[in-house]
């Protein structure tokens, strides 16, 4: 049988390629990748010639399970995505769970990730932390996931395009309320920043410079403060309601 390698690209900086991923492109028979116009661009920067095919949203139900008849007849396949780790945001995951369901090795290589990347600087508490990636798209199901993590003590990690980013902030000011949180833009790239307070000063910030480039979101769990205050407004709210009783 051959393996499915999932193999992590730049995500701006064609350095962070790293040394094994190189050479698992050069060796394996096959790339499958998001999209090969993007990946070839990255491919003729290395100097790789491994044959590739295309797998994305819409053709895996039919490329997904041919790749895997050839992998059990062989091939060695590396999958990646058009940048960072495959399967985080990204194809991938409906290829692994088939070639598992087939006895096929899957064998995953580290490397570049936005979310990781932006949260080591954050200078959020990172013992812990919840990564939800782009929010779902209809608002019901956005609603439901972030009345889940709102209890949450630890940090929440989101991706966001940058045309959506003021009204994602808007949202989140909402259901969160005004904690600290960070935008982490650019990462890797020329014009890295990191921006830094409340979600009301970044929405501020975000009226004199809009949104440009790729964002990740970071947004500080709920403090002891806020959990504290839940608690008094609760315990104010049934000693008045013993009062009336
Ligand atoms: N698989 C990728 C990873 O491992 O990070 C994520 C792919 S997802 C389709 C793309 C999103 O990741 C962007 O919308 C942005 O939120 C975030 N992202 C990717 N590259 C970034 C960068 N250089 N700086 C900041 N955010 C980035």
């Amino acid at each position: 049988k051959g393996t499915l390698y999932l193999v992590p690209t730049p995500i701006g900086n064609l350095s962070d390629m790293t040394e094994r991923a190189i050479s698992v492109l050069k060796e394996v028979d096959c790339i499958a990748a998001e999209d090969t116009r993007h990946t070839r661009i990255l491919l003729n920067h290395l100097d790789i010639h491994t044959p590739m095919v295309a797998y994305h949203e819409h053709n895996k139900h039919e490329a997904g399970p041919k790749l895997i008849e050839k992998m059990k007849e062989g091939m060695s396949l590396a999958q990646l995505s058009d940048a960072g780790m495959p399967v985080i945001s990204d194809p991938g995951a409906d290829l692994v769970k088939l070639a598992l369901e087939e006895d096929v090795p899957v064998v995953p290589l580290p490397g570049p990730n936005a979310a990781l990347t932006a949260l080591v600087a954050s200078g959020l508490d990172a013992r812990q932390f919840t990564f939800i990636g782009f929010l779902p798209k209809t608002t019901a199901k956005a609603d439901k996931l972030i009345d889940q993590v709102e209890p949450l003590f630890m940090p929440l990690i989101f991706y966001e395009a940058p045309h959506r980013l003021k009204a994602t902030l808007k949202y989140l000011r909402k259901h969160l309320g005004n904690r600290k949180a960070v935008l982490a833009r650019e990462l890797t790239k020329k014009f890295e920043t990191f921006t830094r307070g409340t979600l009301d000063e970044l929405l501020q910030e975000l009226e004199t410079e809009p949104a440009r480039g790729e964002y990740v979101v970071l947004v500080a769990g709920k403090s002891d403060e806020e959990a504290q205050q839940e608690r008094s407004e609760e315990s104010d709210w049934r000693k008045r309601a013993q009062e009336l009783a």
